[in-house]
């Protein structure tokens, strides 16, 4: 599980670098190679009461320096909200409340999410009094605090920790049972291989293509005591009622049924026929599903092999999947059992991958490795700017990032920061979902 976000909103000056750095405990900027560059690190995990926090800064976001200044706050109220678990949006009591001070408390009520309203520099007992106009902001009770002094920052920490909802334990990890689903063309070897998988011969349910159900679920411990839902897509077929026609037809739509409830989809391809068009369909549809996938190809006893048969197949079934060549792919025989006892494995590890998280201080570190590598895109003088990524959920892992112009974000920039991700943090066998927020509109 990925740390609950914690967002520190306010104006220039009321504290929230003083804030973040003495909770953090060290000063936290790092000098880049470039020489000149400091890019200050806006994000740091902080452990409280047990409880893990990652903070962000959201002042030390550089969301477009010519901008008007309101234009900015906005903008990172507006990150904040759609990022954090919970938002400390920070007032200055020596100053007073300010225009601005209310107006992105305006933002922060209407959001819904949980605000802390802060009330930074009271740093005596003395000044509780210059709080009491806070109160009109509508946000609650304002918390005094003294950045400077490390007046009320556990108390402020502890609040947090108090909105956001209770930790779950590792339970829903253990009890977890991976949808699996088992598809493929017709003939391609679903059923042996699910029967192989079982270590049984099982029982046909049904004689009939066309039956009502249209898959089979089967539980099975694997050998590490992990624990697999098989979605049999072949149970039902005999192919003798059916035209072999309408029977691949109907085995798509079956497959489609089976995808949309599975984790991890297991496509078989024959190895005699290489990857086929109705193949490159039901690939399609899991990519599209944002399925986790291992690609299985059978029947390899049946094939003559010289010495790099399996490495030309394996650059052959990408040629032929381009958008899914992040999948793993196996070689196999149901017939004969080779390999098939590294099925489960590779199913482990692709699930793994499409469930993973990271966390948004590394993410936004290897964003500006990314884009220092290679500059962003520019159309009629105005560049792309990428803010900020975070990663929205998992499964498959989703990526929002916050940009300054959504049309200059081209496919082929988006392509090689996908590419950039899997380099550095693997996802092998997960599509990944970018999605691309405007922040300089309001
Ligand atoms: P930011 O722009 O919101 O990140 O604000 P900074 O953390 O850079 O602080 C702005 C100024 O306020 C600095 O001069 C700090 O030393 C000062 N400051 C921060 N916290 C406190 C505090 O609790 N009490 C007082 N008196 N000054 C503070
Ligand atoms: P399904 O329709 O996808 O479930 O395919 P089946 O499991 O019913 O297999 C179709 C045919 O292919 C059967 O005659 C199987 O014996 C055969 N078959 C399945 N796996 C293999 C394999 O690994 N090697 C060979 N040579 N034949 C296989």
């Amino acid at each position: 599980m990925a740390n609950p976000l914690i967002a520190i909103v306010g104006r220039p000056n009321v504290g929230k670098s003083t804030f973040f750095n003495k909770v953090a405990g060290r000063r936290i900027s790092i000098v880049e190679d470039t020489p000149g560059v400091t890019r200050d690190r806006i994000y740091t995990d902080v452990e409280w009461q047990g409880r893990k926090l990652t903070l962000i800064d959201t002042g030390g976001i550089d969301i477009h320096s010519d901008d008007v200044f309101l234009r900015q706050m906005r903008q990172q109220a507006q990150i904040a909200i759609e990022t954090a678990d919970v938002i400390c949006f920070f007032t200055d009591g020596r100053t007073g409340l300010t225009d601005e001070d209310r107006d992105v408390a305006n933002l922060l009520r209407r959001s819904k999410k949980p605000v802390i309203l802060v009330v930074n520099k009271i740093d005596h007992i003395s000044q509780n009094d210059q709080m009491y106009e806070f109160y009109e902001l509508g946000l609650g009770e304002p918390m005094a605090i003294s950045a400077a002094n490390m007046m009320g920052l556990g108390d402020l920490l502890q609040a947090v920790c108090d909105l956001l909802p209770p930790q779950d334990e590792d339970s829903e990890e253990e009890n977890h049972v991976m949808q699996l689903a088992v598809v493929g063309r017709p003939n391609v070897g679903k059923s042996s291989l699910t029967n192989r998988l079982l270590g049984q011969e099982r029982s046909m349910v049904s004689d009939i293509a066309g039956t009502t159900r249209d898959a089979i679920d089967t539980l099975l411990v694997g050998p590490d005591g992990n624990r697999y839902n098989i979605i049999d897509t072949a149970g039902i077929r005999r192919k003798s009622q059916v035209e072999d026609e309408s029977l691949e037809k109907y085995s798509v739509l079956r497959a489609i049924a089976a995808i949309q409830r599975c984790d991890v989809a297991l496509l078989l391809i024959d190895a005699r026929d290489g990857v086929t068009e109705q193949d490159t369909k039901i690939a399609g549809i899991i990519h599209d599903e944002g399925r986790a996938a291992v690609i299985v190809v059978n029947k390899w006893d049946a094939i003559e092999k010289e010495t790099n048969t399996m490495e030309t197949f394996r650059k052959e079934v990408y040629d032929a999947l381009k958008f899914m060549d992040y999948v793993p792919v196996i070689f196999l025989s149901a017939k004969t059992g080779q390999r098939v006892n590294t099925v489960l494995s590779t199913c482990d590890q692709v699930w793994a991958q499409w469930s993973k998280r990271i966390p948004t201080g590394v993410l936004n570190d290897v964003l500006a490795d990314a884009t220092a590598d290679v500059q962003p895109p520019a159309q009629n003088g105005r560049r792309l700017k990428i803010f900020y990524v975070t990663q929205q959920s998992v499964c498959p892992p989703t990526f929002v990032f916050f940009v300054n112009d959504e049309k200059l974000m081209h496919f082929a920039y988006k392509r090689y920061l996908e590419n950039y991700f899997r380099k550095t943090f693997d996802f092998s066998g997960t599509p990944l979902r970018f999605v691309i927020r405007e922040r300089t509109k309001e």
